[in-house]
């Protein structure tokens, strides 16, 4: 039986917790950048789940590894060893140069894995006095829902109510190089930044700060974490946003396409001497790590590298640019971004223009207010790219 878009709506009002404010759009299926109401209606996504979706819906590939692995075994915890765990660690850690891989669920887990490998690192190996870590996290970022995200968090919202918030934390500007070594003392444990804001719309540091806060911390010994679970893995035209200013994180954060849009996992990578912190018993998950994640991981990675996603975001992402800036619309403060990740900033709210937008058959949704967020699944190809461009041009011009 398929219902319609109405009555979804309308029992998700009723009965479904109001934490999300979503578009009044139910999907019902998808392939490739295409998704479908359940009346049949055809739209772009623009969106890609926030970047989880870099693959395309339901890529053959990634489905395949799917059902090959669901038809063997999907899960046995961590209590025994499973065949696809090793293959996957060997992967992650080929792909991101590192030498040992923690894989966890969703993303606000991998950041809290990184806090808790940062702080035992602080104290079994920096040597920091009992309890007083700090870890340094910018204004503006989002690293998840989680207690201790939320504490990392400068949003007011993101914290409402939830109090009290995790200790030693400190919050600097983001992009504030000076008030980075400012803030630096012999407690600091990491300093914990996205290469490039997605949830404050699109939002780039000042070029060289990604590297001028790499030599601070490799002076300092601080660790140098980057959370690119949204702007990693091909999204910014580059296989991590870091690799825009050849810095090599100590620790990385993915999640998201990780999975292909099809299965969660994320992960941690990092050296010996940094993940080496946790032994048994100091970290885990039921579901980390599991074969069918691990699985579906490969096969998502796989396709970012055979189909050559990084190069298409890359040239895609500046042919989009291009054509943005050329609206001309005093409404638009600013169109920026890299690769396939694009926010168009208005001087106004960007939730009407969405709507709109969905009108004409192209998905995406405002962050921060006024930003659009542009960010198509990585295999789309280049004409259906120029519609999407020229139903934008319709809305904004
Ligand atoms: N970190 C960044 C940079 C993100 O963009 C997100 C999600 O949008 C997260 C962490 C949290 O990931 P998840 O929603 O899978 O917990």
């Amino acid at each position: 039986m398929t219902f319609s878009s109405q009555n979804i709506i309308d029992q998700t009002q009723e009965y479904g917790a109001k934490n999300y404010h979503p578009l009044p759009i139910v999907i019902a299926k998808a392939e490739g950048v295409w998704v479908e109401d359940p009346e049949g209606n055809r739209y772009m996504d623009m969106l890609s789940a926030y970047s989880a979706v870099n693959q395309g819906h339901r890529h053959p590939k990634i489905i395949q590894a799917l059902h090959d692995q669901a038809s063997r075994v999907t899960l046995t915890s961590r209590a025994f060893h499973n065949d696809q765990l090793g293959p996957w660690y060997e992967k992650i850690c080929k792909l991101t140069n590192k030498e040992m891989a923690l894989p966890m669920n969703t993303g606000a887990e991998a950041v809290e894995t990184a806090i808790k490998a940062t702080r035992r690192w602080a104290y079994d190996v920096k040597g920091v006095a009992e309890d007083q870590a700090e870890i340094i996290a910018c204004t503006g970022n989002f690293h998840g829902r989680t207690m201790s995200a939320v504490s990392l968090s400068s949003e007011e919202e993101y914290k409402r109510g939830f109090g009290p918030m995790l200790p030693g934390i400190k919050v600097i500007p983001y992009g504030d190089i000076l008030a980075l070594k400012e803030a630096i003392n012999e407690n600091t444990a990491g300093f914990l930044f996205e290469p490039i804001q997605g949830e404050a719309g699109i939002v780039m540091p000042p070029e060289g700060f990604l590297r001028e806060a790499y030599d601070i911390c490799q002076k300092e010994n601080v660790l140098y974490i980057a959370d690119e679970i949204q702007a990693g893995l091909g999204r910014s035209g580059k296989m991590f946003a870091c690799d825009w200013e050849n810095v090599t994180p100590d620790m990385l954060i993915l999640g998201k396409a990780l999975g292909g849009g099809v299965f969660p996992i994320s992960c941690v990578v990092a050296n010996k001497d940094i993940l080496g912190v946790f032994n048994p018993g100091s970290h885990g998950s039921t579901f980390g790590g599991n074969p069918l994640a691990c699985a579906v991981s490969v096969a998502s990675l796989n396709v970012i590298e055979e189909e050559n996603l990084v190069d298409r975001s890359l040239e895609l992402g500046n042919y989009m640019m291009d054509e943005l800036k050329k609206i001309d619309n005093p409404t638009i403060k600013e169109v920026r971004g890299k690769g396939l990740f694009i926010g168009v900033e208005l001087t106004e709210p960007a939730r009407s223009y969405c709507e709109k937008l969905k009108e004409k058959g192209l998905l995406c949704k405002e962050t921060h207010k006024n930003v659009i967020r542009f960010a198509p699944p990585l295999v789309i190809e280049k004409d259906d790219l120029q519609w999407a461009i020229d139903q934008i041009k319709e809305v904004l011009q």
